[in-house]
């Protein structure tokens, strides 16, 4: 199996880096990505752990990208995780969570909702490459019993038109593709079911977008065939995921419960060569 599309600690997902292999590898995925919310934070124990387990290991992102405050979610893959443009992009990306959270925080006040701010903000306050999200909130709204559940969370108070909502400010789809290539990776748009925008895909396509996210699940068969003609149509590669968090709220039930077929997987790889051949000869020509 191959899963390239799941979190851990270092965002909103409920494993750490090395249970997430653990349980990757019980499961029989022998490629795993670990793309975490704006942090690469968890790839480095991931790599290691999947190392020990002899699976082959890629490093990757989600990063969120903003259009008319909608949140547009962007793959990235085999970036290389010591590059300094791209940590400082991603560091101002979880600067802006912190604050978007603690306002959200402050506008649940306003309804009544009490909730300790420094608290829920505490693991991103202490360590900067850890990206706050907005299910830190909805798991203390559930904690405190004033919903029963995340969904209930997000449905009454943090989705997008309910009261506790604060619009992102962030980076568009278009910086956060050109981010990826400037680290050696390729994008892919993640879910695109979620981002109900299908009429903007070919112009994504056209600006650099190398993949689309074709299985996922929150895709069904229907869903899966229709993107997979989108993405031939635009001559996008193929990637997809469980979007495992470890977490009965969102993404598949265990890592591996949606596999990319190998053939996409190597077609990824190809535009991986592709991208990194690009940008050597651009590098050759600029230093000439
Ligand atoms: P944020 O990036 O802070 O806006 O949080 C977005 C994350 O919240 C997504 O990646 C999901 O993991 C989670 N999420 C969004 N909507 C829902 C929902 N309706 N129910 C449960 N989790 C959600
Ligand atoms: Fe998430
Ligand atoms: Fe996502
Ligand atoms: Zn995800």
């Amino acid at each position: 199996m191959i899963d390239l599309h799941t979190h851990t600690t270092a965002s909103d997902g409920r494993c750490t880096p090395e249970e997430l292999v653990a349980r990757a590898a019980a499961a029989g995925v022998r490629v795993l990505a670990v793309t975490d919310h704006d942090t690469i934070a968890g790839c480095a124990e991931a790599a290691d752990a999947c190392a020990r387990a002899k699976m082959t290991f890629v490093p990757g992102i989600e990063a969120t990208a903003v259009v008319d405050g909608a949140d547009v979610h962007v793959l990235g893959y085999f970036v290389q995780t010591n590059s300094p443009a791209l940590l400082s992009f991603l560091a101002e990306q979880r600067q802006r969570r912190v604050e978007r959270v603690r306002e959200m925080i402050g506008r649940l006040v306003g309804h009544g909702i009490t909730l300790d701010a420094e608290a829920i903000l505490a693991p991103a306050l202490t360590d900067s490459t850890i990206a706050v999200g907005r299910p830190w909130i909805a798991r203390a709204l559930v904690e405190q019993g004033l919903v029963p559940n995340i969904a209930e969370a997000f449905n009454r108070w943090l989705a997008r038109g309910r009261p506790g909502f604060v619009r992102r400010i962030g980076a568009s789809p278009e910086e956060v593709f050109d981010r990826i290539h400037g680290a050696g990776g390729i994008a892919s748009l993640a879910h695109p079911v979620l981002m109900k925008h299908d009429e903007w895909l070919p112009q994504y396509a056209q600006r650099g977008l190398d993949a689309l996210e074709v299985y996922h699940s929150d895709h069904d068969q229907l869903t899966t065939s229709h993107y997979l003609g989108i993405a031939k149509t635009l001559r996008l590669g193929v990637s997809g995921g469980s979007d495992y968090h470890a977490d009965d709220a969102h993404g598949g039930g265990r890592p591996g419960k949606v596999s990319l077929p190998q053939k996409h997987y190597e077609g990824l790889l190809r535009l991986r060569a592709a991208r990194r051949a690009k940008a050597s000869s651009a590098g050759s020509v600029s230093s000439s």
